[in-house]
């Protein structure tokens, strides 16, 4: 029996063992438990050599001190499958009490596997007419085998029913360290003279090594701090252990450099890392190219730190520390007020990206109340995202009735969503989260194409209706390409675009007035109209009904409401209906409920009245009842 193999493993599991300790690394449990592999690994080699020479001694030491040590060498192989076992649990079961239960299961079974190793015989197998010992074999290494394979076996159940929870490069990683294994143990059992299962021990190591546990990985290469990946494996960890800890965000915005003269920026960038990597008590993560995060799980000097480093930036960077460099921070005192990751880094987001509270003043303090504030609008993500994907947005009509046709002769779509309990959701919840992440141009279109699907499949024209008016949010009017998508979906159903009458806001084009005027031309030469509203509720500048192309005003309910409370918001109103018949405009009065106001709406001459009193938005099929009812006069009462 030869030892060469076996130091070649020792001396490679060295070389990787000073890398590992001469890297930065972050305290992260899948480490300490790779730790718990390359120590079971290690210890395995060294007792394989020692169990060779104890072989080899035997006359000397006696042969049942012989055996024990040869014994001793199976029980570390077991070692190993139960720590590769565990670096394998720690991954998959984040909760603490979930893993050791499970581990408590393993080592069990690896305590029996043990008892039966050191109980069971061993033989040896003679070479040289007795002189050399070839191999060993007997119960004792088919115990070994045994357990070490149903260990295997558990570690492959593992990597594929929770697939979900292990990344692919963990999964390859630990595939190939499985390889290893079982083709050296093939090797030595086909070729009992090559004795190189341990060796492969080291060779499997380096791969886990090189694959997943190099600490390089985890750090940011141009500055040295540790990288988005591993904040986000190391503030996962912590939340799973239910660990409170506490979080700075250093964001530099464009302003941040401002007093900095354009040369010495670069430097002062560096002076400023440098300093950070220096922070004691906590870990710095450079999340983005201007956001740095710093987590301190030393809850007892969390704020002291914090007031450390924001006088340090109050001091000033440079050669004489003349320059001052003015980021935004974001400080959580309490992270746990989130309870994942995921939402820890959408909450910076999410802060970053509300400019209010940053223009308000550079350093936040997140409380409860704005992380619940965030847990409501991903709630709604995610019920927009099911409604999109299930089909579960519906648009419900509400007619509007002309005053000099005396009928219904047109309607406002309006959206809903069908939630997964089968519960109506109005668009006052939904439709602010979606205009700011920009899920309101999908929404849109979908709501938009439900309505031309609507006009093909009911015979409009026979109930009076000549248009159906839908909103156009914000958003989708600045969006470049909304007039040829609008186009494409009516050309898909063949509608005749003069059923379409789109409802524009002023605010809508204030912000992006170029787009949204290309827009309106575009869809206007293709035949569709336009509204504009909520007159009443912004600046209500009527300079701005002159420049904008549209064919009707809506008042908004609460101008019709004033115009009942308020002496002078009646010569407002009344003023205003002149003009915009003056330039030939037709009037929606919206939110009308009730007969005194309805009344009033048409002595005023206005065209088109809206509201409660003659229905409420309805689904669809309730929206055609109404129409059929209305024109043959049924039932209908309300209308006068
Ligand atoms: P809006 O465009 O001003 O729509 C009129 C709102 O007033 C509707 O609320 C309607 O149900 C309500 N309403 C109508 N008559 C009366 C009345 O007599 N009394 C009272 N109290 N309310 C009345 P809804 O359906 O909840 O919609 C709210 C807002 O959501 C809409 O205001 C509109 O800004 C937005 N919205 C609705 N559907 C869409 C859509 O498809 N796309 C976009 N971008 N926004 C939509
Ligand atoms: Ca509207
Ligand atoms: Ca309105």
């Amino acid at each position: 029996m030869h030892i060469q193999i076996q130091c070649c493993g020792i001396i490679l599991m060295l070389v990787l063992f000073y890398f590992y300790v001469h890297q930065k690394r972050i305290s992260l449990d899948t480490q300490k438990a790779f730790l718990g592999v390359f120590g079971a690994t290690f210890f395995c080699i060294i007792i394989d050599i020692v169990s060779i020479g104890a072989i080899e001694y035997r006359h000397v030491l006696t042969e049942p001190i012989a055996k024990f040590v040869a014994k001793t060498y199976l029980v570390t192989l077991l070692g190993v499958a139960l720590s590769a076992l565990s670096y394998m649990c720690v991954d998959i079961y984040t909760k603490r009490e979930v893993y050791q239960k499970q581990m408590r299961v393993y080592r069990l079974m690896t305590l029996a596997g043990v008892v039966g190793i050191y109980a069971a015989p061993l033989y040896y197998h003679y070479t040289n007419n007795g002189a050399d010992v070839k191999y060993t074999y007997g119960p004792s290494v088919y115990v070994t085998y045994g357990m070490a394979l149903i260990f295997f076996v558990r570690i492959v159940y593992l990597l594929r029913k929770e697939k979900v929870k292990i990344n692919t490069r963990r999964k390859e990683a630990v595939y190939l360290w499985l390889f290893i294994w079982i083709v050296a143990s093939q090797i030595q059992f086909m070729y009992t003279d090559i004795l190189i299962v341990a060796y492969a021990g080291a060779i499997g190591i380096m791969v886990l090594y090189l694959k997943l546990e190099n600490p390089e990985t985890n750090l940011d290469r141009s500055t040295g701090l540790f990288n988005s990946g591993a904040f986000y494996q190391y503030t996962r960890q912590l939340f799973a252990k239910k660990e409170d800890f506490a979080m700075l965000a250093i964001i530099f915005e464009n302003t941040a450099y401002q007093h900095v003269s354009l040369n010495k920026r670069e430097t002062i960038r560096m002076q400023i890392v440098e300093y950070l990597l220096k922070i004691q008590d906590a870990y710095s993560f450079k999340n983005a190219e201007d956001e740095y995060l710093i987590v301190f799980s030393n809850m007892e000097t969390a704020d002291k730190r914090v007031e450390e480093i924001r006088r340090r930036f109050a001091s000033g960077w440079g050669e004489y520390n003349g320059d001052t460099v003015k980021p935004c921070w974001l400080y959580l005192p309490h992270a746990n007020i989130v309870n994942q990751a995921e939402i820890l880094l959408y909450l910076i987001r999410y802060i970053r990206h509300d400019e209010k509270t940053f223009t308000e003043k550079d350093f936040y303090c997140v409380e409860k109340d704005s992380v619940e504030k965030i847990h409501r609008e991903r709630e709604v993500v995610q019920l927009l995202l099911d409604a999109m994907e299930n089909n579960r947005v519906e648009v419900f009509y509400q007619p509007i009735f002309s005053t000099s046709e005396h009928s219904i002769t047109s309607a406002e779509a309006l959206v809903r969503i069908r939630d997964s309990e089968g519960k109506i959701v109005p668009p006052g919840a939904f439709i602010d989260t979606a205009e700011k992440n920009g899920m309101i141009l999908r929404l849109g279109a979908i709501v938009f194409e439900k309505v031309c699907e609507f006009i093909t499949k009911y015979p409009l024209d026979r109930y009076g209706m000549q248009y159906i008016e839908i909103n156009l949010s914000v958003i989708q009017c600045g969006y470049e390409n909304l007039a040829q998508d609008y186009i494409d979906i009516m050309e898909s159903h063949k509608i005749d675009p003069k059923y379409i009458n789109l409802e524009i806001t002023e605010s809508a084009s204030t912000n992006a007035k170029k787009t949204l005027l290309s827009n309106m031309e575009d869809l206007m030469q293709y035949g569709v109209r336009f509204s504009l509203d909520d007159f009443g509720t912004g600046q209500s500048n009527l300079n701005y009904i002159v420049d904008m192309p549209v064919d009707i005003i809506k008042f908004d309910k609460s101008m019709t409401n004033s115009y009942f409370e308020n002496g002078k918001a009646k010569h407002v109103m009344e003023a205003a209906i002149h003009m915009i018949h003056g330039m030939n405009l037709e009037i929606v009065s919206e939110g009308i409920e009730t007969k005194e106001q309805y009344q009033t709406m048409e002595d005023l001459g206005i065209s088109h009245i809206q509201g409660y009193y003659f229905s409420k938005p309805l689904p669809e099929e309730e929206f055609i009842r109404f129409l059929e009812d209305s024109l043959h006069g049924n039932e209908n009462k309300s209308l006068p």
